[in-house]
Formats: C-alpha cells, sequence, structure tokens
C-alpha cells in the first residue's frame, strides 16, 4: 500500500493513478468512436508456402487510421480494447472484411488465399464465437477450410478448458486454427497434443537471431520437428533475410511471413502481389 510509504507518496501516487485514468478514458472514448466511424481498417501481410515458393495465404492485421495522429499500430489500442470489451466489435469488424476480401480474391481469379485473423481470448469467453463464425461465413461466402483463426500461445495457457470447448466447435466448421508466438509461454509437447490445431506459428523473437549454430536455431528446429511429429504445419514469422529464409527452408518449415517477402499492406496493395504472382509465375 502506498499510503505506508508517508503522505507525500500517497499524493504522488495518487496523481500519477489519476493522470494515466484520464489518458486511458480519453483513448477509450476515441477509440469507441474509431469504431462507430470506420477508422479501422485491415491490412494483409502475406505469407510464403515454401513448398512451391507461392504466396498462399495472408494474415489480416488491424490499423487505426487516426484523425490526427495518423496510422496506429495495433500494440497501441489492442491492450485497452481487450480490456473494455471494444475487442469485440474490433474482432467482428476485423473477421468479416478479412472473409469477404479474401472471397472476393478468389472470386477475381487472383488465387486461393487462406487468411488468418487473430482472435483474442476475451472473444473467445463471450461465449458465441463459434456461432459469429458461421454467420460470417456464410454471409460472405468464404468456404470454412480458408480461414484461419490465431490465438496467441500465453493466452492460450491461461484458459486451456474453454479454449479446447470452443476449439472443438470451430474445427468441426472446418475452420483451420493457429497457435500465435509460439514458444514464449512455456509450451510443452504434452500441450501442444491437447490442443486441436493445425498450425503453429514460431515467434518472432526466434527468428531474429537466428545463426546456424546458435540457440535459436535450435529451438526453431526442435519447434519444427515437434510440430511436424504432430502432424501440424509450421509458419514463420518475423523473417527479414535471405539467410533466416534459407535456415528455415532447409529445416522444412512449411510457410514464412515477414519483411523479407511483404510488410502489411492495405487490400488493393496485397491484390497486386497476387495478380503479379498469377501473371508471372515464379519471376
Ligand atoms: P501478431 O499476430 O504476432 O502479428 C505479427 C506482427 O509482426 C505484426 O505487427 C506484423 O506487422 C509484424 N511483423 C511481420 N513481419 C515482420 C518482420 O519481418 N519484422 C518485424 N519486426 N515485424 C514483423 P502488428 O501489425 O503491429 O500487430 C501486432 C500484434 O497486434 C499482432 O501480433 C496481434 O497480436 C495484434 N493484432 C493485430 N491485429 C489484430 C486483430 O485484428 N485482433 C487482435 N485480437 N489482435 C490483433
Ligand atoms: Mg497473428
Ligand atoms: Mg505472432
Ligand atoms: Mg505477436
Amino acid at each position: 500500500h502506498a499510503k505506508h510509504l508517508g503522505g507525500n507518496t500517497f499524493q504522488f501516487f495518487t496523481d500519477n493513478l489519476q493522470a494515466c485514468t484520464l489518458e486511458r478514458l480519453q483513448l477509450e472514448n476515441q477509440l469507441r468512436k474509431a469504431i462507430d466511424e470506420g477508422q479501422l481498417e485491415v491490412f494483409y501481410q502475406p505469407k510464403l508456402n515454401l513448398a512451391d515458393d507461392q504466396l498462399n495465404a495472408a494474415e489480416a492485421l488491424v490499423r487505426w487510421r487516426h484523425p490526427q495522429q495518423g496510422m496506429v499500430a495495433p500494440g497501441e489500442f489492442i491492450g485497452l480494447a481487450e480490456e473494455t470489451g471494444l475487442i469485440a466489435p474490433i474482432g467482428e469488424f476485423v473477421l468479416r472484411q478479412a472473409c469477404r476480401q479474401a472471397c472476393q480474391w478468389q472470386r477475381q481469379g487472383l488465387a486461393e488465399i487462406r487468411v488468418s485473423v487473430n482472435i483474442s481470448v476475451h472473444q473467445l469467453r463471450q461465449g458465441n464465437l463459434t456461432s459469429l463464425v458461421r454467420q460470417v461465413l456464410e454471409e460472405t461466402g468464404l468456404a470454412p477450410q480458408y480461414l484461419e483463426l490465431e490465438l496467441t500461445e500465453s493466452q492460450l495457457l491461461d484458459n486451456v478448458d474453454s479454449v479446447i470447448v470452443t476449439f472443438r466447435q470451430l474445427r468441426e466448421l472446418g475452420v483451420k486454427l493457429a497457435i500465435d508466438d509460439f514458444g514464449t509461454g512455456y509450451s510443452s509437447l504434452s500441450y501442444l497434443k491437447r490442443f486441436p490445431v493445425h498450425y503453429v506459428k514460431i515467434d518472432q523473437t526466434f527468428i531474429r537471431d537466428l545463426s546456424p549454430g546458435g540457440e535459436d536455431a535450435a529451438i526453431t528446429r526442435a519447434i519444427i520437428a515437434m510440430a511436424h511429429s504432430l502432424e501440424l504445419k509450421v509458419v514463420a514469422e518475423g523473417v527479414e533475410t535471405q539467410a533466416q529464409m534459407d535456415f528455415l527452408k532447409s529445416q522444412n518449415c512449411d510457410e514464412i511471413q515477414g519483411f523479407l517477402i511483404s510488410r502489411p499492406v492495405e487490400a488493393a496493395a496485397f491484390a497486386e502481389l497476387l495478380r503479379a504472382q498469377r501473371d508471372h509465375p515464379l519471376d
């Protein structure tokens, strides 16, 4: 208790707390407005399938086009959105937008793109995620196997039982499931076996310092072998260099995602990437 530290400290503590609360309230109100006024946008980052060098998937990543501050990254507001419950309308927006977009790219004959959407455990706890997903797939016309949902390993480990129940339902629907940021949350082989997922995404921190013979290379190699032995596919994220890509290819990693391939881009720019691939295969 700050009170025990003396009068001045207590005063300092409450002032600080109030400033902080005010800032958060302002951000929360702005975010609410952003949702209502359509300031949120979905960017897409491609995944490259290493077996055939084709862009075969895209991760949907939310952005906030703030009227004064310009483009705001999700790291600035997803945490608050989770605490305030605003993650529900944000998540629903991204899900609907991403499914609509993937379906449109397919209909335009650009590519059979699988789109992945990040979900927060708060959406899962609301209890209606499965019916929301079913409804959005029907409404947009996207076949379920082209939708992937990503949940971070740390959120998953904090909510094991409810996650397993919902994941079984989603899997039943035909949707693909992924564990995001894998390797940071004290995962064990037995845990991985318990979750009915299709993909494991190796966390960027392991990819960043990949050097042959180093510790991160050993961990990456182990994750890939472990996942493959459980018949899961592996995606490496945060791939920025050719050397990282070569190493991952040598370890039979299935897909890579990172600035080496492309940064997350607007839908129109993503369509250009697909068009280039279709019209100039393997350039
Ligand atoms: P994530 O799901 O792990 O997404 C990958 C993040 O890594 C993205 O950051 C992406 O821009 C970044 N990244 C990709 N390749 C590279 C690379 O080569 N180098 C580096 N340094 N970074 C790379 P972003 O878009 O800022 O998103 C951050 C996090 O915010 C995401 O991490 C995800 O956890 C969360 N997020 C984003 N959109 C949503 C959403 O719609 N719903 C929820 N619940 N969370 C979201
Ligand atoms: Mg993700
Ligand atoms: Mg990740
Ligand atoms: Mg992350």
